[in-house]
């Protein structure tokens, strides 16, 4: 690594995570369109229906932004993260209807996420898996926010990354990792068939499972119930102001799944310093 300033590699790590942030965007936009467009032609191909092949949605990498309104390509200054929407006003250059303010969001907080994260790790091969961690987990949570879905092929990369690192080890040891993608996985597994058996509803989904079992291959079993209690207390907080303000019906089922991602995340940032003030604040130490 070449000599810097602490504080220029965490400059660095905040735009970084800007620009990364308007990939996750579309990640989060156009995986789900297209998971769902494969569902659907599975499900032709098993009913022996043919019909006309639809045409798939754009794909992730390739096609480039447009307007989703207007469909007008968007130009390189609009595409600029943050600044590009704070520059329109938050409205399309071409046909003035308003941008979600998803965009902005999602950049920022992966912009202050990554600085975070750097700030904490350092320029290092930890802090460079710190971002993926992080960059994934933000994926995860928008797509779960807009869809209730926690696709496997996020998912499932995030715990085959903690598994292996364990293997250098970077965070934790191979047995310690392995024991706690199984231990995470099965306590919300448990969690979701006693709810079930109790009440015949569905309370969370098997990607939640999936994703508590990639928190647990990246920290330690020793994780899994301070991060377990902490979504709860992250989901009911904000469950219930959204109830209060009438934002969000008590039948509709609210995702857990960002509430998981966040609480892991202040888990893999905060965890031992976060345990160490709870402990103090208790008189326990
Ligand atoms: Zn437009």
């Amino acid at each position: 690594m070449p000599e810097l300033p602490f504080a220029v590699w965490i400059a660095l790590a905040a735009v970084l995570g800007l620009l990364v942030g308007s990939f996750l965007n579309v990640v989060i936009l156009r995986l789900p369109e297209r998971m769902a467009a494969a569902w659907r032609r599975e499900a032709r191909d098993v009913l022996e229906i043919h019909a006309d092949a639809e045409p798939l949605p754009p794909g992730i990498v390739r096609e480039p932004s447009h307007c989703p309104h207007c469909k007008h390509p968007l130009s390189a200054l609009d595409n600029i993260p943050l600044l590009g929407w704070l520059l329109l006003g938050g409205r399309c250059r071409y046909c003035k209807t308003a941008i979600s303010i998803q965009y902005p969001l999602v950049e920022l907080l992966s912009g202050v996420l990554s600085a975070v994260i750097v700030w904490k790790f350092g320029p290092t091969w930890t802090g460079l898996a710190g971002l993926g961690f992080t960059w994934t987990l933000i994926a995860l949570s928008g797509i779960d926010f807009r869809t209730q879905l926690l696709p496997d092929q996020l998912t499932f990369p995030l715990l085959w990354l903690g598994l292996l690192l364990s293997l250098l080890p970077m965070f934790i040891d191979a047995p310690t990792a392995i024991l706690a993608a199984a231990i995470g996985y099965l306590s919300l597994w448990s969690v979701y068939w006693a709810f079930k058996l109790l009440t015949g509803k569905e309370g969370m989904g098997h990607g939640d499972f999936k994703l508590l079992a990639a928190l647990g291959a990246w920290m330690g079993p020793i994780a899994i119930l301070p991060i377990v209690l902490l979504s709860s207390l992250i989901g009911a907080v904000v469950g219930g102001s959204l109830i209060a303000l009438r934002k969000h019906e008590r039948d509709i089922p609210m995702p857990f799944g960002p509430f998981i991602a966040a609480a892991g995340w202040v888990w893999f940032v905060a965890g031992p310093n976060l345990l160490d003030g709870y402990l103090h604040l208790t008189g326990m130490r």
